[in-house]
Parts: C-alpha cells; sequence; structure tokens
C-alpha cells in the first residue's frame, strides 16, 4: 500500500511504464526535471493525508471496507463527503499553487460507480460488482487514477464510426473469452506520466453504429501497447535551467498532459465495466463532466488565493501597497476567487443521491461554477499583470543576476524598497507569472471541458421551458 511520499515515487520508479517526451524515452520519471514538479504536487494527496489536522478532509471511511483510506479513492457517501472534497482541493491547493491531478481519476470512479450500478439496473449485466471489486483494490493500494475521457476526436463533423481512422476514438477492437483488445488514444490526460492506472470512459453521447466506442475500462499504465507522450508547457525549459526563473520551482506549472496511445492493448474482463452499452455512454460523460467542474471553484479557488497574495507580496516589495487603486484590485480579485469558490459550494450543498447510494452534485450548478472559472480566472490573472508591472514579462533571468561582471546592475536597477533583497522580489514576480501565464489560463478554459460544453449543458439543463411559464403568466399571456 503506498502510503508516504517515498512509497509513491517508488511506486512510480518500478512501474515502468513507457514515457516519452522530445523524442526520448524517460526511464525514470521520478528523476526528470520536466516531471519532478508535477510529481511532487501529486505527492502532496499522499504527504498531507498523514497529518493529523489533515484527515478529516483527506481521508475519509470507505463504505465497502470500513477502513480509512485516501478521499481520492471515496465514493461520496453525502452531501458532508462532496463539500469536504472541495475543501480538500482548495486546502492542497494553498501548498501547491499548482494542479496536483489526482481528482480527475476519483471523479472517474464516482461516475463510474454510479453509471455501471445504472447499466445493471437496465440491461441485467453485472459491472457494478466487478467495479467494487475493482474499487476495494484501488483503495487497499491507495493507487492514483487517470480519468481517461478526451479522445482525440479527428474530424469534429463526424461520429467515432464515420472517422476515415477509426482509432481518433477509442474502441474495442477484438471481444475475446478472456477480455478484449482495445485501440485508440486520450489526449490531455493530467497526470499520466505519475499515475499508476487510466480508467478510460467514453468521451461523448454515443448513437446506433458507435457500439465499440462505448467503452469504459481500467487499465494499468505499464500494460503492453500504452505509451505516454508528454506534452509540452510554456517555459517548460526553466524547470531545468533555474529554480529561481521556474517561479514555482518545487510544484511546477498546471498538471502535466500527456497522450496516452493505446496500441492493441488487452483488458481482461474483469476491469471491464461497459462494453457496447451506447445508452449509458451520455450519461457517463455527464457524470464525470459534472464531478470534475463541481471541483473548480475548489482548486482554481485556492490557486489563485496564492496569485492574490504573491501580488499583494509584490506591491510591498515594490511600494504601491498603500496606492487605493492596488488595494482596490486585491479586494475585486478576492471577490472573483470567492465566487468560484461559492459556486463549487453550493453544487456540493444541493447534492443529492443517485440509484447507486453515490452523491452527486447539482449538475447545473457545478456547469455554472466552471464557466465561472473560465472567466474569473482570466480576470484575477488580468489584475495580476495590472498590480505586478510590466516587469513580470521583461525581468532578467537568474544567470544574469549571478553573473560576475553584469550582476550588480540587475542587483542594483531591480531592487525595490529598502530592507527586501532584489532577489526576493525577482522571485514572486517570476512566481506571478508562472501562474498567471499560457499553460495555466489555458488549463482553466478548456479542463473539465471546453465553455461551449458548459452553454450545451445549459441548454439541456436549463429549463428554458418553465423560465417563459414564470414570464407569461406574469406578463398575462394565456395562449
Ligand atoms: Fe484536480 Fe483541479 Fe487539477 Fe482538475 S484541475 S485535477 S480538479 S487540481
Ligand atoms: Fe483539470
Amino acid at each position: 500500500m503506498i502510503k508516504t511520499k517515498r512509497d509513491y515515487l517508488d511506486s512510480l520508479r518500478n512501474l515502468g511504464h513507457v514515457v516519452y517526451f522530445k523524442g526520448e524515452r524517460v526511464d525514470d520519471v521520478t528523476k526528470h526535471p520536466s516531471f519532478i514538479p508535477h510529481i511532487n504536487s501529486a505527492a502532496k494527496t499522499y504527504e498531507m493525508a498523514l497529518l493529523p489536522e489533515h484527515e478529516d478532509l483527506l481521508t475519509a471511511v470507505s463504505h465497502l471496507t470500513g477502513k480509512r483510506i485516501s478521499r481520492f479513492t471515496h465514493i461520496h457517501q453525502s452531501v458532508d463527503d462532496l463539500i469536504k472534497k472541495v475543501q480538500m482541493l482548495r486546502l492542497i491547493a494553498h501548498e501547491t499553487g499548482s494542479c496536483f491531478q489526482r481528482c480527475v481519476g476519483f471523479d472517474g470512479l464516482n461516475a463510474t460507480y454510479m453509471t455501471t450500478y445504472d447499466i445493471d439496473e437496465r440491461h441485467g449485466t453485472s459491472y457494478h460488482e466487478r467495479f467494487l471489486a475493482y474499487m476495494k483494490k484501488i483503495q487497499e493500494e491507495n493507487l492514483m487514477l487517470v480519468g481517461g475521457m478526451t479522445d482525440p476526436k479527428g474530424d469534429r463533423s463526424k461520429p467515432p464510426s464515420k472517422q476515415d481512422d477509426p482509432d481518433l476514438f477509442t474502441r474495442v477492437v477484438e471481444k475475446r473469452d478472456d477480455g478484449i483488445v482495445i485501440s485508440g488514444a486520450k489526449a490531455h490526460q493530467t497526470g499520466a506520466v505519475n499515475s499508476h492506472e487510466i480508467l478510460l470512459m467514453p468521451t461523448m453521447s454515443l448513437r446506433e453504429g458507435d457500439e465499440p466506442y462505448a467503452l469504459t475500462c481500467a487499465v494499468p499504465l505499464n500494460a503492453k501497447g500504452v505509451v505516454l507522450i508528454f506534452g509540452r508547457q510554456t517555459n517548460d525549459e526553466r524547470k531545468a535551467e533555474s529554480r529561481l526563473d521556474a517561479g514555482n520551482p518545487e510544484f511546477g506549472m498546471v498538471g502535466g498532459e500527456a497522450l496516452v496511445v493505446f496500441d492493441n492493448v488487452f483488458v481482461p474482463w474483469e476491469r471491464v465495466f461497459m462494453c457496447g452499452e451506447i445508452d449509458f455512454a451520455g450519461t457517463l460523460v455527464e457524470r464525470f463532466a459534472t464531478l470534475h467542474r463541481q471541483n473548480y471553484g475548489g482548486c482554481k479557488g485556492g490557486v489563485s488565493d496564492v496569485v492574490i497574495g504573491a501580488c499583494a507580496l509584490a506591491s510591498e516589495y515594490q511600494g504601491t501597497m498603500k496606492a487605493s487603486h492596488i488595494r482596490d484590485k486585491l479586494a475585486e480579485m478576492m471577490h472573483l476567487a470567492e465566487t468560484i469558490y461559492t459556486g463549487s459550494i453550493a453544487c456540493s450543498a444541493m447534492g443529492y443521491p443517485t440509484a447507486s447510494g453515490a452523491f452527486y452534485p447539482d449538475p447545473i450548478l457545478a456547469n455554472c461554477t466552471k464557466l465561472n472559472v473560465s472567466r474569473n480566472v482570466y480576470k484575477i490573472a488580468q489584475l495580476a499583470h495590472d498590480v505586478a508591472g510590466g516587469i513580470i514579462a521583461t525581468l532578467p533571468p537568474e544567470s544574469d543576476l549571478r553573473h560576475p561582471e553584469i550582476g550588480k546592475y540587475v542587483q542594483k536597477y531591480m531592487a525595490g524598497v529598502a530592507g527586501v533583497s532584489t532577489e526576493a522580489r525577482m522571485k514572486i514576480l517570476r512566481l506571478i507569472e508562472n501562474m498567471t501565464g499560457g499553460t495555466a489560463l489555458v488549463e482553466s478554459m478548456h479542463g473539465a471541458g471546453s465553455p461551449q460544453a458548459q452553454k450545451v449543458m445549459y441548454q439541456r439543463l436549463g429549463r428554458i421551458d418553465m423560465k417563459i411559464k414564470w414570464a407569461k403568466r406574469l406578463a398575462g399571456i394565456e395562449e
């Protein structure tokens, strides 16, 4: 069982999964400078769970075994569980200032739990029982999962079965007595290089003819035929070059995303939780999306708190803290952060039990939360750039600060108020740059589904007919 950070790192070292980055095979992800920050972030989910003061938020009691487990492997049993999830995410984000990745698999487990129950009710299958056995293993070993939803999708105007290349959506290519063989890929997989398993789910609602794509199954990332190709991030080379220039050297930027390829991978039946039930593909997608959208005011609220703190500190270092417009902007940033957190708490408070017994957040409110995140985090970044100043785009590198000849100039001209070192000022400005730059913002826009996906949910769940009815009644229109 994985308990400590060391256990977690050892488990990754021993996994032997096939990972590539910039044209090279990475044998030990725990030693690679491009992966270490993400791994440190994910490791926080293990480390913090061991601290008595965080036990209530970071652990839970398994309804399957009665044992105390990581909350990241728990099935929500109450509204309280839903709220604690959000509180936990904000708490961890204060420590990492970045995505810690483990929630995606957590949400996949909860969505699959609810949906396998419903599939069995309608189809007389036994996926749920199988899934319970799998859940017990995950809880027992305290594994980290990738939530594998997003397919590459090729030509977006065509359904999976009409693509020129049938692998552009992950599919079953062969059914055997002992299991299935799958082919395809999942894109933007957060935390994939430092997880143990991937829980594959369909990427969208499916129609007749798309049966091979109605697939939910769990695959160890070291299974034969699984290849992980790690993506580049804004300024990622700085992680290897300079701690100061990296901004958040310990924990990096966002979650570290990879393209995960399945080149004819065998999956035994006991790991298959949907196979051909097209009528439940959309349900699973919607549940996973709701459960992940629920999170965003928690983790991004927590990340925003750090950005606000960094801006306040930079203002102190630069002597602008007393200016009323700076204080006003900091208050506005706090309002934007608390607004997204409010949404996450609200959708959790309005959560309810599904037929399986697992609790589910209110979908339209979770949706609203995520759409607000895709706006507010950009507004917070805009205000951060305003407060910190143009210097975050033009700051000299650490190498010049330490340079034997020109270092003295950087020291002298990058200084702020008396009593604060130039180095401290540079560090906080780099942190702001890191946390409000390219990749971090794009994640807030597209993580848990692009904004348009949330608008579609409003069209579906927004009850426009009721709204029309209320307006008609007040206007006295009877026809
Ligand atoms: Fe968790 Fe947030 Fe990262 Fe998603 S974006 S995995 S909710 S920390
Ligand atoms: Fe995300």
